[in-house]
Formats: C-alpha cells, sequence, structure tokens
C-alpha cells in the first residue's frame, strides 16, 4: 500500500524542511516572562500582515476563539453566531463552559447571516433578557464548503454591530483562503472584526499555532486569559518560528489547493450518488451528500481507504480538503477511486 493521500483537513500537512530548518535554529527565550524574541517577532508580523495593533501567539485555533469571547464579553450577555460555524458546533462549547455566555444561533445563506435578522436578534437588556455583546463571523465557512462570506455582507454586520455598540470577532481560521479567492487583501477582512483569529496549521502548513490579533488593550488582557487557560508556553519560539515561514512564504500556494478542489469537485459532482453543486466550490473544502440507498458513508469511507484515499464524515455528508501535501497525482487518484466505487 503506497502512503495515504490524506484529504481529511489541511490540519494534516508536514512541515517543510524550510519549517523544520527554522525549528532548530530559532532564538528563543521564556515567552512567559515576556522574552522569547522569535515569538515577538511573530506576533508583531501577525499584527502587521493584519492592520491591528498586537498579536498572541496560541497553541489551537479553538483556544484564540475561547479567549476572544472572553475578551469581549461578561457572564449575563449572549452571542450572535451562524448556527453551522465552527465556535458553536466544533469547539466542545466554550462559550458556555469558559464565559459563561448564551449563543444565539442565527441560520445563513451558505454562511452570509441576514444582516437584517443579525439586527432584530440584538437584545434589549431586561430582568428576563440577556444584553447581547458580540457577534461572530466565519470566513472562509468551514461547514458551507470553505465558501467565501461576501464582503458586503461582512460590511452591513459591521455597520450594524456599530449603531448598537457591539463588537466583531472574525473566526479567520482560513481567512487567507478567502482572500485568495476573493483578491481582497486580509486587512479589509481584519477591519470587519474588533478582533481576528487565524490559523498557522492549516493550509500555511504550520506545525502548531494560531494568532489572535486586535487592540493592545485587549490583546494585553487576552494574554492573562491565555495564561489562566494553561496556554503560557515557555521555549516556544522553536514552534513559532515554522509560524513565520508559514506566513511570509506559504500564502502564495493557497491558490493551487483552490485549483485542484475545484477540479475534483467538477469531476466527481456528475456522479451517481453524489448530491454536489461544483460552483459550491470556491476554496479548498468540498462537502457533498451521498444517496444512502447507494451506499452508505462508512460503506464509501472504507472502500476509499482501500484505495489508498482517507476523507471524513462531517454533517451533511463527506468532507474533502485540498492543502500542500495533496498534488494532482492525488487528485487523479481520487478521481478514479470515486469512478470505481460509484460507477458512472
Ligand atoms: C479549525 C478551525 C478552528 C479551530 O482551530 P484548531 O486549531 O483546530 O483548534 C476554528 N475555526 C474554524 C473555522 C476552523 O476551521
Amino acid at each position: 500500500m503506497p502512503e495515504y493521500s490524506d484529504f481529511r483537513s489541511d490540519t494534516v500537512t508536514r512541515p517543510t524542511e524550510k519549517m523544520r530548518k527554522a525549528m532548530a535554529e530559532a532564538v528563543v527565550g521564556d515567552d512567559v516572562l515576556g522574552d522569547d524574541p522569535t515569538v515577538q517577532k511573530l506576533e508583531a508580523l501577525a499584527a502587521d500582515v493584519m492592520g491591528k495593533e498586537a498579536g498572541l501567539y496560541v497553541p489551537s485555533g479553538t483556544m484564540a476563539n475561547s479567549i476572544a469571547i472572553k475578551v469581549w464579553t461578561r457572564e449575563l450577555e449572549e452571542v450572535i453566531i451562524e448556527s453551522r460555524s465552527h465556535i458553536y458546533n466544533m469547539e466542545s462549547t466554550h462559550m458556555t463552559f469558559i464565559s459563561r455566555v448564551t449563543p444565539r444561533p442565527l441560520s445563513s445563506n451558505r454562511g452570509a447571516m441576514d444582516p437584517e435578522e443579525v439586527e432584530r436578534n440584538i437584545r434589549k437588556p431586561s430582568v428576563h433578557i440577556p444584553r447581547t455583546s458580540l457577534i461572530c463571523v466565519e470566513n472562509t465557512h468551514n461547514n458551507w464548503s470553505g465558501a467565501v462570506v461576501p464582503m458586503e455582507n461582512l460590511k452591513a454586520i459591521r455597520e450594524i454591530a456599530d449603531r448598537h455598540s457591539i463588537k466583531i470577532h472574525f473566526d479567520g481560521a482560513r481567512v487567507f483562503n478567502a482572500s485568495t479567492a476573493s483578491g481582497i487583501p486580509v486587512k479589509e477582512y481584519a477591519k470587519i472584526g474588533d478582533s481576528l483569529m487565524f490559523c498557522l496549521s492549516k493550509g500555511l502548513s504550520a506545525p502548531v499555532g494560531s494568532v489572535l490579533v486586535g487592540p493592545k488593550e485587549s490583546i494585553d488582557y487576552a494574554r492573562r486569559v491565555r495564561k489562566a487557560l494553561g496556554g503560557g508556553m515557555r521555549q516556544v519560539g522553536v514552534l513559532a518560528a515554522p509560524g513565520i515561514v508559514a506566513l511570509t512564504e506559504m500564502v502564495d500556494r493557497l491558490k493551487e489547493d483552490h485549483e485542484r478542489a475545484k477540479k475534483l469537485a467538477a469531476t466527481i459532482a456528475g456522479l451517481p450518488g453524489i448530491s454536489l453543486n461544483p460552483e459550491h466550490i470556491q476554496t479548498n473544502i468540498i462537502i457533498f451528500a451521498l444517496e444512502r440507498s447507494r451506499i452508505s458513508i462508512p460503506e464509501f469511507l472504507t472502500k476509499m481507504k482501500e484505495r489508498g484515499i482517507l476523507a471524513l464524515a462531517t454533517t451533511g455528508g463527506i468532507r474533502f480538503v485540498t492543502h500542500k501535501d495533496i498534488g494532482d497525482e492525488d487528485i487523479d487518484k481520487a478521481i478514479s477511486a470515486f469512478h470505481e466505487i460509484l460507477g458512472g
């Protein structure tokens, strides 16, 4: 059996040679005591790239989102959030567990919440009713097949937030994918959020980490929250160093992931049993439904695995994700496997 073509997620990428070298050579200090120069360099670089005052390196995107919500909310408050979002569905309820606030999930058009509905759901606090203090947006939208949420929609939500003095946290785990697909600079997306987090460990291929960016005062407080959550790390320059490589050298290649995902989506969309609109595939995530009378999801995944291909089940069906370690030959291998398993 050759090595698997691993389409489970863009988190499975291995660090590049250059990242390994950067790790080996990283100048380090004790970051909790504030003297790891490599982490400081990454945080300053991230803030600069996003046009924010300050950045905070954290072990995961989930921790970045947890900290952001803790920073912008107090107990007895409510957060407006898209109902299929990663924060609401995939982060083990840190909103209630850590921040002790309630989510108010809203439906959307492929990740874009209706601004009027957002405004209607901003609640005036009373003895019965919590105050709405935060809106979370996500772009690209993971569970909507990596959809790029339109800028006009995000701007309309920003306007509403301003009118009601409410903060916005931008879950930009894949904001570089959004920028690559739309041509809109990441700084423009970052303006939508009071804070934004992005992952170094997904399409950008770093082994570990995410960065939360925002106003200096809020990031100072976020640093205290990170410590309280056990996320203060010591000679962590060894992890930040490949993050710098990710941010400076891995953004431009994301377009290749998008091209490969589109090619795969266009080819499999017509196959019997697959429900997929290839026009919905804008970035590196393909989610499709399978006709159950034809084949079950576990059976399909087993047959893929027998053919050297890994993918994951998700809400709405099956997910294939392209990334640095998926090349043209992996796409061809997957296309053959789809034909073999489904016919057509
Ligand atoms: C992956 C992801 C996260 C969380 O990142 P982890 O590093 O896996 O904790 C948050 N939001 C979105 C949209 C994601 O895709």
